[in-house]
C-alpha cells in the first residue's frame, strides 16, 4: 500500500474538513490538499517522466506546502528525501547528490544558497520553489493524476542521519515501515480524533513531520506556525485558538515551553498531547512539566533508523503517581512499542538480565530496510535482524527501559564506566542550574575525567562547591566532575540536542594548546 492512500481515503470521507492552517489562517481542506498533491504527482510522472522509486529531495522550512509536496511525491510512486532546512547549502547539496535525487523542492529562502553551491551539474531534472508563481500555475494547469500503487517494501522516505561522526547516511524507510510507525502512534502514544490539530513546532523533515500520518488518517487539522518553528508564546496562543493541539517537541523545547507557561501563568488547556523525545528528558524537568501543564505529556524513544518507534511512556504511566515504581518510570523511556521487540544485550549480542546495562537493540516492522548504497554500514547496524541502536540502557523486570547514554558518550575513568546522564540528573537538582552537560576529558592518569558544563538560571547563583556537595550526597565519589565550567549556553544541533561532540572537541583543543 502507498502512503498516499491515507490522504486519498480521508479526502473521500471528509472532503470539506479543514486540513492545513498557516497560523490561524485556513489554507485548504482535505479535498483541495489531495487535489494539489495529485497535480504535483501528475507533473512529476507525466511531464518530468520520473519513474517509480526515483528520489525527490525536499529542502524546505516548515510551511503550508510541505505536506502537499510530500504526498505529491508518494502519489507519484516516488521516494521523498527530506533535508533539514537548517543544514548548510553544502550539506544539502551532498544529500541531493548522494540520494541521486532527480527533482528538488526548495523553499524560496533556501533556493539562492543552494544554487550558489551549484546543484546544476547533478542529475536533477527540475527544481520547484513551492509558493512561487510558476509552482502555482503548475498546480492550476496540471491534470489530476491517479495515485500510483506501491509495494509495501518500496522506498518512501530516505532520511539522512545527523552524522555527528563522518558523512550522514541515508536511512531507507519503506511505505510499510511508516505505516507500522503510524499504527504504533495510535496504540502506544495517543488516540487521534478528527477535531484534533497537530502543530509543527519542530522540523517537518524529521520525526515531527512523520506525525502527519496519524493525523491525515483521522482527518485532523495540521497547523504550521507563522514562525515556522518553535516559539513558546506563539504556541500557547495557537493552542488556545485551535484547541486539542498535539505536537512533537524535543526535551529542550518542552523545558522552554513549560518555563514560559509557568512564568506568565498561561492557559495550557488548548494542548492535548505533547510528545517529547529525541534526547534525554531529565526527571526534574518532566516533574515540573507535569506540575505546570498537567497530564498532557507522552514520551517516545526512537531514532532515524526506527523513527519514533522503539519505546513509549504513555500519559497513563507518567501520571500513575501511586505506582510503587513511579519515580523509576519517570526516568525511563517506557516500554517497547507494539510492533517492535526491544532487548538489552552485551557486546556478543546475548540478552542481559534485568537491570543490567548493555546496548539497546530493536527488531520489528518500523525498523529501516538499511542504509542507502551502504551495505557495510547496514551490516554493522543490523545483526541477525536486530538494529543496534548505539544507546546504552537497562530494562527492568516489567519491561521499562532506562537509557544511560549513547555508547560513545560513556566516560571511562580509572577503568569504571560513568554515565553522564546520571551525573546530569544530580546537578539538575540544584534549582539554580538551568542546563547541564557532562563529558569526558582525556587524562593521562585516569584515562578520562568528568567535566560538567553548567548554565545557570538568570538571577540565581550556585558554585562548584555547592554542586560538588550535591554529588557527594547522591552518587559515588568517582563519578563527581573534576571540573565545573559555567557557561551562558550549551551548543545544540538543529533539533535542539546538546552537542557533546562540540564540548569534547573544545576540551581536546585546549589540551593540545597547553601541550603545544
Ligand atoms: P536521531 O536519529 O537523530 O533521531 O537520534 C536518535 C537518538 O536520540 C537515539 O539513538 C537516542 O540516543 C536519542 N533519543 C531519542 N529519543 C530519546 C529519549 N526519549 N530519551 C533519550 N534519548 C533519546
Amino acid at each position: 500500500m502507498n502512503l498516499a492512500q491515507l490522504l486519498v481515503r480521508t479526502a473521500r470521507i471528509f472532503p470539506e474538513a479543514p486540513a492545513i492552517f498557516f497560523g490561524r489562517r485556513l489554507v485548504c481542506n482535505y479535498r483541495e490538499l489531495a487535489e494539489r498533491a495529485a497535480r504535483i504527482a501528475g507533473h512529476l510522472r507525466n511531464t518530468l517522466k520520473l519513474s517509480p522509486g526515483d528520489r525527490v529531495a525536499v529542502f524546505m522550512t516548515n510551511n503550508p506546502e510541505y505536506l502537499e509536496v510530500l504526498y505529491g511525491i508518494w502519489y507519484a510512486g516516488l521516494a521523498a528525501v527530506p533535508i533539514n532546512a537548517k543544514l548548510h547549502a553544502r550539506e544539502a547539496e551532498f544529500i541531493v547528490r548522494d540520494s541521486g535525487a532527480t527533482a528538488l523542492f526548495v523553499s524560496s529562502d533556501l533556493a539562492a544558497g543552494l544554487m550558489n553551491v551549484s546543484v546544476e551539474d547533478s542529475i536533477l531534472r527540475a527544481v520547484f520553489i513551492p509558493g512561487n508563481s510558476s509552482y502555482e500555475s503548475l498546480l492550476r494547469t496540471e491534470p489530476i493524476a491517479q495515485a500510483e500503487p506501491s509495494e509495501p517494501d518500496d522506498l518512501a522516505w530516505l532520511f539522512y542521519t545527523s552524522g555527528t561522526t563522518g558523512r550522514p547516511k541515508g536511512v531507507m524507510q519503506s511505505h510499510f515501515n511508516l505505516l507500522a510507525m503510524t499504527m504504533c502512534y495510535f496504540t502506544d502514544v495517543d488516540q487521534v480524533r478528527q477535531d484534533d490539530a497537530i502543530v509543527y513546532a519542530a522540523p517537518m523533515s524529521h520525526g515531527a513531520g512523520l506525525y502527519n500520518f496519524p493525523h491525515v488518517l483521522m482527518g485532523a487539522r495540521h497547523v504550521i506556525p507563522d514562525s515556522g518553528g518553535f516559539d513558546p508564546e506563539e504556541l500557547v496562543a495557537l493552542a488556545a485558538h485551535h484547541r486539542n493541539v498535539s505536537m512533537f517537541a524535543a526535551p529542550t523545547m518542552v523545558k522552554r515551553l513549560v518555563e514560559h507557561v509557568d512564568a506568565v501563568h498561561a492557559d495550557a488547556t488548548g494542548f492535548k498531547t505533547i510528545v517529547y523525545g529525541g534526547g534525554p528528558m531529565y526527571v526534574e524537568d518532566i516533574r515540573l512539566a507535569l506540575a505546570v501543564m498537567g497530564n498532557r505529556f507522552a514520551q517516545i524513544y526512537g531514532q532515524g533508523e526506527s523513527p519514533m518507534t522503539i519505546t513509549a511512556l504513555s500519559k497513563a504511566h507518567l501520571t500513575a503517581l501511586d505506582h510503587p515504581r513511579h519515580a523509576e518510570r519517570l526516568a525511563s523511556v517506557g516500554i517497547a512499542q507494539s510492533l517492535v521487540e526491544v532487548r538489552v544485550a552485551d557486546e556478543y549480542g546475548n540478552t542481559l538480565p534485568p537491570d543490567t546495562v548493555g546496548e539497546v537493540m530493536v527488531k520489528g516492522t518500523p525498523v529501516m530496510k538499511g542504509y542507502w548504497n551502504n551495505p557495510e554500514a547496514t551490516a554493522q547496524a543490523i545483526r541477525d535482524g536486530w538494529l543496534l541502536t548505539g544507546d546504552m540502557g537497562s530494562m527492568d523486570a516489567d519491561g521499562f527501559l532506562t537509557l544511560r547514554d549513547r555508547s560513545k558518550d560513556v566516560i571511562i575513568s580509572g577503568g569504571s564506566n560513568i554515565y553522564p546522564r546520571e551525573v546530569e540528573e544530580v546537578l539538575l537538582l540544584d534549582p539554580a542550574v538551568h542546563e547541564v552537560s557532562v563529558v569526558g576529558r582525556p587524562d593521562p592518569e585516569w584515562g578520562e575525567v568528568v567535566v560538567a558544563f553548567v548554565s545557570i538560571h538568570a538571577g540565581k547563583q550556585t558554585s562548584a562547591q555547592a554542586l560538588d556537595a550535591l554529588c557527594l550526597e547522591h552518587i559515588a565519589r568517582f563519578k563527581r566532575p573534576k571540573e565545573y565550567r559555567f557557561v551562558d549556553t550549551l551548543p545544540k544541533n538543529n533539533y535542539g540536542k546538546v552537542l557533546k561532540t562540540a564540548l569534547r572537541k573544545q576540551l581536546m583543543e585546549e589540551e593540545h594548546e597547553q601541550t603545544a
